[in-house]
């Protein structure tokens, strides 16, 4: 039997697959805690009188926050959003002191506006609720088997 070739470039399919790749990590960094990302300015800024241009910012940063632009070889800041609250890696290994972030106390006040606690309790318990479970039966299995024991031995 022949096969049905496919007539779809193989480019177009790279292409469709990494635009829903690019989406579905923009989506991800879109909120914190319930809180629209862009209303926390949380994010580096670059002193170009400083910067000498290693570019390790960019490549520490895990989150496509930076860019490098090889004709100027000095990072860009592309997607300052996706940057994670409360991060400041890449001013820390910065050779020169170049990366400036705001006062942490512009996120503790997002904290207090936005009630991010109650997001937190909620992650909290999503993230271990299988281990807790766990324990639970364990225990619950720990008690009828001590029940039993106890019956047989009267
Ligand atoms: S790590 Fe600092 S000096 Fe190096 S490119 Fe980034 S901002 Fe510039
Ligand atoms: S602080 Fe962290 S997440 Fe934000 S740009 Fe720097 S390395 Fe990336």
């Amino acid at each position: 039997m022949r096969k049905e070739k496919c007539l779809i470039p193989n480019k177009l399919i790279l292409t469709a697959i990494k635009m829903s790749l690019n989406k579905e990590k923009e989506n991800k960094f879109s909120e914190w805690f319930g809180v629209p990302r862009k209303e926390i300015p949380w994010y580096p800024k670059i002193d170009p009188g400083v910067c000498v241009g290693c570019g390790l910012c960019a490549v520490v940063c895990g989150r496509n926050v930076y860019s490098y632009d090889f004709a100027s070889k000095r990072p860009v800041i592309v997607n300052p959003y996706n940057c994670l609250v409360g991060c400041t890696t890449c001013a820390n290994l910065c050779p020169t002191g170049a990366i400036e972030f705001p006062s942490v106390e512009v996120v503790r006040e997002v904290i207090r506006k936005y009630k991010v606690f109650l997001k937190v309790k909620e992650s909290l318990i999503n993230k271990y609720r299988g281990k807790y479970v766990k324990l639970i039966e364990e225990y619950r299995m720990e008690q009828e088997y001590e029940k039993k024991k106890a019956e047989e031995i009267k």
